[in-house]
This record gives C-alpha cells, structure tokens and sequence, in this order.
C-alpha cells in the first residue's frame, strides 16, 4: 500500500484544518472514589448543559463515549434527562458508544461486547449512539477490536495508546485477525492534545502552530485537536475564541465539531495497515504492570466472569422456560461487570475504597449468577423422570472428568476413591443421641429455621415425624441426599407450635434421623455437552497413584500412565515428564507502582527455600495431591532512602500439585499469607522446548508475541504481557484463574535465534503506591503521587490457581476442564426430562455465551484457528445476528466460520 510522503501537508502551502473537539475524560473512579468524582460530574453537566442550551456556538461536547456518565447524572437530576435528549437529538452532545471506557486486556471478550451492547441500547434512548470506537486512554487494544466493532456495525476507531512505532501518520487502518477492519484515527500526543485552550484568538493560534510542529509529521490532512482531559469542565469561551482566531489568520480553519464529523472527511487512501493487537509503548505509556497489581481483584473477576458466562447464563437458557429468563437479575450481574472493567477499575490503578468497591461489585455479580446457576439447575433436578445422582455439563464440549458425591453407607462404586469423613448436616455427629430439649428452646429454634427443605449442597428434609405421651414430645427428622420440596415444613411447624403452646413445661427430645453416607470421588465419562446424564462412575482407565521412593533420597511420583510428576525434597520443585523444575518461587524487589514493575536499586532475589517437606495428601485412585511445604526468608520491604531490599521476614508456601485418572493436566495452588511490602512473586515454569514467542488467550482469539516488547526512554519495553486464562510456549500450556500477568525468561541462544527457557508468571506484585516518580522503567509518573496501602496485600492469604499441561492439543477445553467442573445433582424423580440428554449441540467453534435475548435462545461463537469451520447447531435453525442484534443471514443447522471470526446466532424456542 502506497505510503504518502511526509510533509506534503505540513500546513503552510493550503490552510489547514482544525478540527476542535470539545469533551472530557472521565474517570468513574480512579484517585477519588466514584461518589467524590461523581459530585463533580454533576456540577460539569449542570454548566455543560446549560452552556450548550445558551451558546449555538459552543456547538458539540463529546461525552466521552460512554454512557455511564449520563446514567450517574441522571441519578442525581432525573429532571434533566428531557433536556439531555433534546441535546443529543440535535447533534450537539454525543451518546456512548460503550457504556463505560473499560480495560480490553483484563476483562473477557464477552464483557467488552456487552459493555458495548448495553451502550447502545441506553444511547437508543437518546436518539443513537456515535458510531465511532472511541478508545481514548484503554492501557493498549486487542486484536478483535476491529472486528467488534464492525460487527456493531462501525467503520471508525480513535486510539492513542499501544500505537507502535511504524505507524508514523494520524490515521492507519487496523485490522483484526479475522481481516476485518476499521480506520483508525491516531492521536499521537493523547486524548488531551487541545486541552485548556486560552480565552485568547492570538495565543490559541500560537498554540495550534507549535501543536502543528509537534506532530506535523503525523499529519495527514486535518488536525484533530481534542478540547479536553480528565474531570475537564467545558471552556465557556471556546465558540467565541474560536471564530475570532479565524478572523485572525489564513493559516488554520478551526471548527468546533464532533469526531464523526471529522472522520467523515478524514483519508483513507494509501494508509498504513496494522494487523493485530496495539501493544507498544513507543509513544504513550502502556502501563503493563497493571496486570499483576492486586492479585485478588483479578481472582475476583475471573470467578465472576466464570460464574455469569460458563454457569448462569447456560444453564438459565437452556434449563428454564423462556419465560423464567432471569434477564433482569443478569442484566443487574452484567451492569455490576461492565462498571468494573473501566481502566480505572479492573486495573485498580485506584486508592483502597476504589477497590473496595470494586471487589463489592464482583462479588455481587458472582452471587448473583452462583445463584442463578443453582436455581436452573433445581428447575432441571425437578424436571428429571428418573432419581438419582446426575452429572451436569455446562460447556460445549463432552467431557469426563472427577465427581464428588455421596452413596449411601459403605457402598463405594468400583473404582472411585473414598473422601475423608465429614461432619453430617448442619455440622451434627452422624449417630447421635436424641437432643433433650425444653419447650420454650424449641419454640425459639423453629423461629430461626427456614422453611425451605435444602440443608446443603447434598443434603435435604425427607421427612419430619413428631409424636406425644406423656414423657413428652419427640420430634425424629429425617435427611437424605434425595432432592425434597415436598415435605410441609410450614404446616408441620404450626404444629409444632400448637402442641409447644399446649405443654409449654413439656420435655422435646429431637433425633436427627441420618442415614450413614460417605462422600467419594469418582471419574464419569461421556457428559453430553451442554447436557447431563445419570452419575454412573467408571472404573479409570488410567488410574493415579503414588509410588514412594525405594531409597530414602528417591523422589515421590505421582503418576497416571498418561502424565508423571517427580517431587524433589531439596527444593520444593517437580519434574513433569522428566521436564525438572517447576515451581520454583522466585521473590525478587518491586519499588514500582499500581502501573510499572520498577526493580529495586538494591534487590536482593530469593529463589531457594530455607527447608522443604513433601507430604501425600491423596492417594489416588481418581486423584492424588501431593503438597509442598517450603519456608522462605524473604526481605521485608524496600527502603526508599536507600532503595535497597531491607529487613527479614519469613513465609510458609503451601503448594497442592494435583493429577486425576485419564488426565493429562496438573492441577497447581499455591498459598501464603503475603508477609512483606514492595515485591513480586512468580512461579517460574520450565519449557520442554526453547520458544521464540507465546501463544495467549486474549478475547476472541489466541495472539502470538515474541521475546520483546516496544518501549522508549519513557517506558521501558517490559515484555510481561497478559493472557486471558491461559498462556502456551515451548510445548507447555498454563491455564490460570486471574492470574493474568506472564513473561518468558532466561533468555539465551544467539542474537538472531534468541530463545527463552522458562515461563515466568507472576502470583503476585505488591507495591504501596498508586503512582511514583523516579522509577527504573518509567521515571515519570502515570497518576498521583499517592501512597495506597491495599497495594501491598501485606497480611493478606494469597491463594494461586493454574494448571500446566506438556503437549496440549486444544487449551480450550484444558481451561475448561481444570476451572468448571461437572456439576452434580440429585433427582427424586417424577419429572418428564429423560435421564440423558443436550439441550444444545455446538460443534466448529468455541463458545462465548449462551443466554436468551427477546425469548430466543442467542450463542455467541467464534473460530480460534486460521482454517474456516462448518459451525453446526444440530438439528437447530434460525439466523445470524449482528452485535446490534440485526439480521445478518439465515442458519439452517450449520454456517461457515470464516478464520479467526466471530459469530451469533439466534433461534426460536
Ligand atoms: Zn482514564
């Protein structure tokens, strides 16, 4: 593609057009919490609102392409949502697109599509949304983008951070890997390029010309020259000193507009194309240390994306009738998730009450869809003819895997593996005497019961007995693993009442009628995809077990035929395959911040433990643990005047390593309770085969990224990067839960062929400061100067979860397999379901959602691989749709994916 040669336009042969476009950035939460900034967002749309109705030329206001801001004001001043309207269906304040500015690396691919639908929609209620994919200040872009926003419909980006550096004009095209692609419009200097301009027509000229020298080589036509900055409020005088700087000279036509305006008239002949994510800190910061700051809020949202996109959602659309959709309570859950993945937020860049917050909002999203999950799966419990134990697969594929559940007495199936003993129901010793109560405690125990019939997960009511003589009452309750809603607690606790109020001097002797059980573990195979089937246990082809060492100083194995791990006593790490070294801890200093990894003037790494014990947790057959328990001294803190690792603490590390029957996945957790300040943790995990680059999920897609990263002076070119739930390189996979931070190290070979022999991923990064000055890799700051003690997470019980698997050939179902388990229920029977069955059928994709959408049932597809696919839906029909929810072409069964795309599909019923 032709390139146009630099200069051409540099302003001085033709006047130059300058495109001023008034907005704000604002951050929803970031060093003040939410409500703080909140009251000043009212007060900035109370004058905005008020300026745009009195100035015709204060013309347009870019509300920062996300509605959030338009909901938080309109909490305040329900009053003016008439007056915003009339302003947006006039052109002159612009409407979403997104809801909200999120982070595109650290939230799913599902929440940056929901994020977006749900913008749109609220922008429908202001007359539309600007269909422009306004990504100001996103910390970097993923690949998919391009095409996102394409399937919305959008043929324009605005980006400035991640840009790299042979992009060298404002405008580019980018392309997704599906090839899709928008015209993207750079902002080489950020979003507040035209910030603060000066209530002076001469001063605002002088202004634009030394802007004009500054990124004069960028330029391919106009300027665009963007009035605003965070928390900025509108500049009153801006129409009046605009007109009378073009008075004033022939140089620049300025215009107040708004970026579609501009776009519209912007060139898109010869420009450079870009395939792929924008990750580069050539010119603006991409704060990559974001990834590992506050581990727990990534754990957090990994749960809760988990719980809403892989459980909810499926299991309420596939399980309940269309019209028992909980589209409200998800919609709720959904609000909670796009609210946190503002960059702000999901990167908790933030002060602790920020945070704060932000764990409320998983939490509650998570609730929300754990209870959601376990109201569909009761509505296909009741639903089964048959009772009994039944396995419940909520992923596409059909898969076995490890079970546990409870069988009556001793009666372990063949094959499966005894779990220890567990207290019975609401923690009482099973065989225990009858309790010897008086009248008056039980009247004020029945006050506290529920009336529901569940006591946990497998335990319900079956059956309540009450009988009088003379001697007293004795009431004999009955449990039982059978799911019951039949018993009439209501009116047996009326009862219950009558005869206590009868004989308030009465003896109550209450017998808990358990029948022995025992919990075991045990493989199933076969789970239909999105589907269930009866527990029926198999006997493992490949069970596990524990071999010990013939000699004292041998190592522990554990293997299944299918994969064997070596413990070695002298240093806590294993050998998967005969592949040494995996999980060595590696401590080393962090005087950075929220933003940057900053090592330490004076570091001091610790990597050996000071003693190690391995004990066997689990024997096998269906799965063994064996854990790890190594004591480290790690330096206390870093001191600021010297800069240097100071001080000793010590830490006892806890790690579970994990291997199941049929299996070829080790399953790894780690835990520690964080006793030090300013440091970073990662486990180091060794390569089978030296790797030029990795291979990481990030949404919609799998993107390859070799050794380095692009930085400058400004920002040095950290290679740490993130990947959504798993990692590959050097023929080993890691598949993690939030733990979204990697970098491959111990880098060798030559300087043509450098090759990397381990995985590094970091379990932990614990600074004490939001922004600092100074820093090895970044000197200048990126936010306030704040000191934030959360960041440390000293104190604070660390737990890391991840899986590795040498040679896996899809890490898509190894994610699924290591972190949504089968679910089991128990059926009474009497229903009208078949004991087996799918309810949907998936195959030539990999799936991002199911759920229903105006009674329909909508699954979200794509294709990871560079080869087209047949996507099939069974015997299913209906149509694709676009992300605005617009017919795109009819399905009848099945649909060729393209490579790399992404899809959706509706059918009725
Ligand atoms: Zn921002």
């Amino acid at each position: 593609m032709a390139t146009p040669g630099k200069g051409v336009s540099a302003g001085h042969n033709r006047q130059r057009r300058v495109a001023v476009v008034p907005h704000t950035h604002w951050d929803r939460e970031w060093y003040e919490p939410y409500q703080s900034f909140r009251l000043r967002l009212v007060k900035m749309l109370d004058g905005l609102i008020a300026l745009l109705e009195h100035d015709p030329s204060y013309a347009r206001f870019l509300l920062d392409g996300q509605m959030a801001v338009i909901d938080d004001y309109l909490e305040v001043r329900p009053e003016n949502e008439g007056r915003i309207r009339a302003l947006a269906a006039a052109g002159r304040l612009s409407m979403g697109p997104w809801y909200i500015l999120m982070d595109e690396f650290l939230v799913s691919g599902e929440t940056i599509v929901r994020n977006l639908q749900s913008g749109m929609l609220r922008a429908t209620a202001f007359g539309g949304a600007m269909e422009v994919g306004y990504l100001p200040d996103m910390f970097g872009h993923i690949a998919q983008m391009p095409q996102i926003l394409r399937l919305a419909g959008f043929e324009h980006a605005v980006v400035w951070r991640g840009v790299p550096s042979v992009i060298d004009r404002s405008g580019f095209v980018w392309e997704a890997p599906d090839g899709s692609s928008v015209r993207t419009e750079f902002l080489p200097t950020g979003y507040g390029n035209g910030a603060a301009i000066p209530d002076d027509a001469k001063a605002l000229v002088r202004r634009v010309a030394d802007h004009e020298k500054e990124i004069g080589e960028f330029l391919l036509d106009g300027m665009l020259f963007m009035n605003g900055t965070d928390h900025q409020e509108p500049q009153p005088w801006l129409g009046r000193v605009v007109a009378e700087a073009n008075a004033l000279q022939d140089d620049y036509v300025l215009e107040v507009t708004t970026l579609p305006d501009y776009l519209a008239g912007a060139p898109t002949d010869g420009l450079e194309v870009w395939k792929g994510e924008l990750r580069s800190g050539a010119r603006a910061n991409v704060l990559m240390g974001v990834a590992s700051n506050r581990v727990d809020v990534k754990r957090a949202a990994a749960r809760a994306e988990r719980a809403l996109e892989r459980l909810a959602e499926p299991l309420c659309a596939l399980y309940m009738a269309p019209e028992q959709f909980p589209a409200r309570l998800l919609d709720l859950a959904w609000r909670e998730m796009v609210r946190n993945a503002a960059h702000d937020s999901s990167c908790a860049c933030s002060v602790d009450e920020v945070v704060d917050a932000v764990l409320v909002r998983y939490a509650e999203a998570y609730r929300i869809a754990d209870g959601l999950a376990g109201q569909a799966l009761g509505v296909l419990t009741r639903s089964l003819a048959e009772p009994g134990a039944t396995v419940v697969n909520t992923t596409a594929r059909a898969r076995g895997g490890a079970v546990e559940f409870v069988v009556a007495g001793d009666d372990i199936p063949d094959g499966s593996q005894p779990l220890p003993e567990t207290p019975g129901a609401f923690g009482i010793p099973r065989g225990l005497g009858p309790l010897t109560l008086d009248a008056n405690t039980v009247r004020t125990i029945l006050g506290m019961l529920p009336n529901g019939s569940q006591i946990d997960t497998h335990t319900w009511i079956q059956d309540v007995r009450v009988e009088e003589d003379a001697s007293g009452i004795d009431i004999t309750i009955a449990f039982g693993s059978e799911e019951r809603f039949d018993v009439p607690l209501a009116s047996i606790k009326q009862d219950l009442y009558t005869r206590l109020g009868a004989r308030p001097d009465a003896i109550v002797r209450i017998k808990i009628d358990q029948p022995p059980v025992r919990r075991v573990l045990a493989r199933v195979s076969d789970v239909p995809g999105f589907g269930y089937r009866p527990l029926e246990p198999v006997t493992p082809a490949h069970p596990v077990a524990v071999e010990e060492p013939d000699d004292p100083v041998g190592p522990l194995v554990m293997t299944n035929g299918l994969v064997t791990v070596a413990f070695d006593a002298n240093d806590g790490t294993f050998a998967i395959d005969g592949v040494a070294g995996f999980g060595r801890l590696v401590d080393c200093g962090d005087h950075g911040d929220s933003y940057n990894y900053s090592p330490p003037a004076g570091d001091r790494v610790v990597d050996t433990p000071d003693a190690v014990s391995i004990t066997v947790a689990e024997r096998g057959p269906v799965r063994a643990v064996i854990q790890i328990l190594a004591r480290y001294t790690w330096p206390d803190y870093v001191d600021g005047v010297t800069r240097s690792r100071t001080g000793e603490v010590t830490v006892d590390i806890t790690t579970d390593v994990e291997v199941r029957a049929d299996e070829r996945i080790v399953r790894v957790t780690t835990r520690f309770v964080n006793p030090a300040s300013d440091h970073r943790l990662r486990v180091h995990l060794p390569l089978p085969e030296p790797a030029e680059g990795s291979a990481a999920e990030c949404a919609f897609a799998v993107v390859h990224r070799g050794l380095d990263a692009e930085g400058r002076a400004d920002e040095f070119g950290l290679p740490t990067f993130p990947s959504r739930r798993f990692v590959s390189a050097g023929g080993l996979t890691v598949a993690h839960d939030g733990l979204l931070e990697y970098e491959l190290v111990d880098i060798g070979g030559t300087q043509s062929e450098r090759r990397a022999a381990t995985l590094a991923l970091t379990l932990l990064r614990s600074t004490g400061m939001l922004s600092r000055l100074g820093m090895a890799y970044r000197p200048l700051p990126a936010g306030p100067l704040t000191p934030v003690e959360g960041l440390q997470l000293r104190g604070r019980t660390i737990e890391a979860r991840y899986a590795l698997c040498i040679g896996c050939d899809d890490p898509y179902a190894m994610v699924d397999d290591a972190f949504v388990p089968l679910d089991v229920v128990y059926a009474a029977g009497g229903g009208w379901r078949p004991s087996a069955g799918s309810e949907l059928e998936v195959e030539g994709a990999e799936v991002s959602a199911v759920r229903r959408e105006a009674g329909m049932l909508e699954v979200r597809v794509f294709n990871p691989t560079d080869r087209a696919t047949t996507v099939s839906f069974g015997a299913r029909s209906g149509w694709l749709v676009d992300l605005r929810g617009r017919t795109v072409a009819p399905v009848d069964g099945s649909f060729e994916l393209r490579p790399f795309g992404i899809a959706t599909f509706r059918s009725a019923g």
